[in-house]
């Protein structure tokens, strides 16, 4: 801490907002390059360091685990915690026929894993306590972010201010500092909810997940260790609340209907609630200030690249970042976070509008979309330099992702 400052000033080389995946992430990989970073999170210590189950099952892509690795977080997570999604389903309406993806280079390996988030959370939070040159100031909201030529100025509810090369925001897909900051955001609410909860089902599931786009539903099933699936449901929001404003007895049978076509089901775990609404922001960053997580890009669940993108987005931040540390240069000058911006934007935005543009799809309920549907699925299904293509986009990004991930690597 510098002498000149009063005690209430701390001064960092970066500071993050918000301890979620994503933040705690980025804050991780910055510690082998020895700079400083404060986290600010609104929440108490105790939710950071325990997290709750949410309900989130996190399909997490080789080239997330790989970052996760290197990271060392990857060797917190329990391996019976990881549960393999091998070949992923995907169904439409009341056909039986649809696309069955699987990972290119055979059928023994898993196209992704999935972990539940608070799991994830867990283990990243376990790192951080071991790291060297990372401060958690919990239970503080920022009030203010105060860009100048040679430092950033980040005022706390409480009254602190810290003071800092670089301001990471990571707080969230409704991201208060984004809007603060001048940054304008294509903001979508699907008008529907998702909730999310695990069932035991009466048959074996081989590692097989479902993705049903159903007439007036959609419903994902992601197959656990132990027999489980984490039933993820998507009805409109008017319809999802009547449903959650039942008993939950009621709630059991109405839910139990509905999955009847994939056999017998009871659940097994608490409800959690989700408002579809996805975010792409026009731009990554503004002076000393970037976005990473959700606050960079808030992905629709279907394509389960949420915590994918955000770890891809930390790694790409953080590398630029320590290269100009270790050069001497400004961490937060403007053509550190250009590069981010544009590597970050050309990884990202096909496979964001892609996700849309497949819920736009699969949700619309016209007579002529319903076969249209079916017909795009089977196509697909079919031809297998496509669905080869389809697979390496949905479990390794658009083609410079992979080009950046190799790179990365
Ligand atoms: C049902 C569901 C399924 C999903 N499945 C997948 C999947 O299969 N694969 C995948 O990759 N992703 C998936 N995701 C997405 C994934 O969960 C998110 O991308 C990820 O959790 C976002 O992490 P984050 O750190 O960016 O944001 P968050 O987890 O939202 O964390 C933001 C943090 O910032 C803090 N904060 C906010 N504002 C402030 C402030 N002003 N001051 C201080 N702190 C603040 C918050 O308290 C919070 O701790 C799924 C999401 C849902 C809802």
């Amino acid at each position: 801490m510098s002498a000149s400052r009063s005690k209430s000033e701390r001064r960092f080389d970066v500071v993050v907002i918000g301890a979620g995946p994503a933040g705690l992430s980025f804050a991780l990989s910055l510690e082998r390059v020895g700079l400083t970073v404060g986290i600010v999170e609104r929440l108490e210590l105790d939710r950071i360091a325990h997290p709750a189950f949410d309900g989130r099952e996190i399909a997490l892509t080789d080239a997330s685990v790989d970052r996760l690795r290197r990271l060392g977080v990857w060797s917190r997570i329990p391996s019976d915690e990881v549960s393999p999604l091998r070949v992923a389903r995907v169904l439409n309406g009341g056909s039986r026929q649809g696309l069955n993806l699987r990972h290119p280079e055979g059928d023994t390996l898993a196209l992704a894993r999935l972990v539940s988030n608070h799991v994830i959370r867990r283990a990243l939070y376990e790192r951080f306590e071991q790291a060297r040159g990372i401060e958690l100031l919990c239970g503080e909201r920022v009030s203010a972010v105060r860009p100048g030529p040679r430092e950033v100025q980040v005022d706390l509810s409480g009254g602190t201010r810290l003071g800092a090369s670089l301001v990471v925001a990571a707080d969230s897909r409704f991201s208060e500092t984004r809007s603060a900051m001048g940054i304008s955001a294509h903001i979508r609410d699907f008008g529907r909810t998702i909730t999310v909860f695990r069932v035991e089902c009466d048959r074996p599931h081989h590692g097989v997940a479902y993705e049903w786009f159903d007439y007036g539903q959609t419903i994902a099933l992601l197959p656990l260790n132990g027999g489980r699936y984490s039933v993820v449901l998507t009805l409109p929001t008017d319809e999802m609340r009547r449903l959650l404003a039942v008993d939950v007895e009621q709630f059991d049978r109405e839910v139990e209907r509905r999955l009847a076509p994939r056999g017998r089901m009871r659940r097994i775990s608490e409800r959690f609630s989700y408002p579809v609404v996805t975010v792409y922001p026009n731009r990554f960053s503004a002076a000393r200030y970037a976005l990473i997580g959700d606050a960079a890009v808030g992905m629709h669940p279907v394509t389960a690249h949420g915590f994918n993108f955000g770890l891809l987005g930390a790694t790409t931040l953080a590398g630029l970042v320590a290269a100009a540390a270790v050069r001497g240069k400004d961490i937060g000058a403007p053509d550190v976070l250009d590069a981010y911006e544009r590597r970050h934007r050309l990884a990202t935005l096909p496979l964001y509008l892609a996700t849309n543009g497949i819920v736009d799809v699969y949700t619309n309920e016209v007579l002529p979309m319903r076969f249209a549907r079916n017909a795009i699925l089977r196509i697909a299904d079919r031809a297998a330099p496509l669905k080869t293509a389809l697979t390496a986009f949905l479990t390794r990004g658009a083609p410079e992702a992979r080009r950046l991930a190799e790179a990365d690597g």
